[in-house]
């Protein structure tokens, strides 16, 4: 299994989750990306960062909300082709969300 960074972080970002992370596997490219990612192949699923979360965006994969289910798949996205991610994330964001 693999927590996941659902809806919540998008255009918020407040990276209290990196910080405890042991494995170092929650990322994003400053500047760039909307949102943090983190990687499934590397989470050792310890549940640290979803308390450290203020808008609640993380949640182990299996109780991600099911309005937010294609986060699951961003996330894994974004470690295997980035600008496909930033798409995905562009077409699954509320439009009111997505405006600079
Ligand atoms: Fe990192 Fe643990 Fe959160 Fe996985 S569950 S992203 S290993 S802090």
């Amino acid at each position: 299994m693999t927590y996941v960074i659902a809806e919540p972080c998008v255009d918020v970002m407040d990276q209290a989750c990196v910080a405890v992370c042991p494995v170092d596997c929650i990322q994003f490219e400053e500047g760039v990306d909307r949102t943090l990612f983190i990687d499934p192949d590397e989470c050792i699923d310890c549940g640290a960062c979803e308390p450290e979360c203020p808008t609640a965006a993380i949640f182990p994969e299996d109780s991600v909300p099911g309005d937010q289910a294609k986060y699951t798949e961003l996330n894994a996205l974004w470690f295997s082709d980035k600008d496909a991610a930033r798409a995905m994330l562009n077409e699954i964001t509320p439009a009111c969300r997505a405006a600079p």
